[in-house]
């Protein structure tokens, strides 16, 4: 990779796990401008009872990856405890992760433990897609007198399934570099992916809409990861993912806010097809309940109401009468095969 594409490069495993995954990951970052290696020893998990992270020890497996191949090294700090650990260990950078920035009080915490030590903090955005809370702890921060301040978007909670594993929101990162251009912006397509196909894209896309760096996942042994499993790559991937990210051209910027709107597209299907599902379902639902009560299937006058209100809408919303009414006798049709797939007993009624 060309060392002037990005400025800042955060590379290493999700998770420190063991010494031997720790140092042997590092090994394969040999080669690459890396600014920070990364690792985290108290790991936030969604759920209680996963690997919750080495704690402590997993500190001194950092300061011998320093020592070994001189890369700075950072991890993530959520309690006023973790940074006085930090601060022992003499790590050069930390960063408050996204369960962390959107808690006022433990980014207070974070921001007076920090105060004065000089640490370099990278923010990464709350898990809800809100800018004023990110800038917000952002300024915290300042205020506490911390100088040296980076960002890192990484993706927004969601709900329903998408392609991404957290919502990238794209115009959040843009406004927010809109409202601070004086803090560098760092994406981070792991925890926006969520799988390790999506990495390269995303990192290209990093590149197209001029991010100042990256901060990947990456495992000795991605499949064995105890922590981020599908989301991390090997250090052999991450360097043909560095060999192959192309600066773009002018034009190639054209190609890019296609591909963008293409891919809010795909998301857009993607939650329809959910709906869809879902919608299947409670026909299923309703069938056995008229089976059970044996009410006859098609009720004329409730498919006339349904239709003609849907056609309303649908109107109303700048959707053509020809297309909503072909659409919902569609779904209609379809919801009378699954209920009398039923009265005819047939074992799956999908
Ligand atoms: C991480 O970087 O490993 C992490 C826990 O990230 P986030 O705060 O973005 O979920
Ligand atoms: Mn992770």
């Amino acid at each position: 990779m060309r060392p002037d594409l990005f400025t800042s490069l955060i590379l290493g495993p999700c998770s420190a796990e063991t010494h031997s995954q720790v140092l042997q990951t590092a090994e394969g970052l040999q080669g690459l401008p890396l600014s920070y290696f990364r690792a985290g020893i108290w790991k936030p998990r969604t759920q209680p009872g996963a690997f919750e992270g080495i704690g402590d020890i997993g500190l001194e497996w950092l300061v011998d990856v320093r020592n070994t191949y001189g890369y700075k090294i950072c991890t993530e700090v959520a309690t006023a405890e973790h940074v006085k650990a930090v601060i022992t260990h003499q790590i050069d950078m930390v960063w408050i992760g996204a369960r962390s920035t959107v808690n006022p009080f433990t980014v207070q915490e974070i921001a007076e433990a920090l105060q004065g030590s000089g640490i370099p903090v990278m923010v990464k955005n709350p898990v809800n897609p809100d800018l004023k809370l990110w800038i917000g702890a952002i300024e915290r921060l300042e205020r506490h007198d911390i100088k040296v301040i980076g960002a890192i978007h990484r993706g927004f909670s969601v709900y329903q399934k998408t392609k991404y594993r957290n919502n990238p929101h794209w115009q959040i990162a843009i406004d927010f570099k809109q409202e601070r251009p004086d803090i560098p912006l760092i994406m981070d397509p792991s925890h926006i992916g969520g799988r390790a196909a999506l990495i390269a894209p995303l990192a290209q896309q990093a590149l197209d809409l001029h991010y100042d760096g990256l901060m990947i996942e990456t495992h000795c042994d991605p499949s064995a990861a105890l922590t981020d499993a599908k989301q991390q790559i090997s250090p052999a991937e991450l360097h043909d993912l560095f060999t192959a990210l192309e600066p773009r051209s002018q034009s190639e910027r054209i190609k890019h806010d296609l591909s963008e709107l293409r891919d809010k597209l795909s998301i857009v299907d993607d939650a329809l097809i959910e709906l869809l599902q879902e919608r299947m379902a409670l026909s299923k639902q309703i069938g056995i309940f008229k089976r059970t009560h044996n009410t006859p299937i098609l009720q004329v006058q409730r498919w006339e109401e349904t239709l003609k209100t849907s056609v309303e809408k649908g109107l109303l919303s700048g959707l053509s009468q020809e297309f909503t009414e072909q659409f919902i006798k569609m779904l209609h049709e379809e919801s009378i095969r699954i209920q009398l797939a039923l009265l005819s007993d047939q074992p799956d009624a999908n």
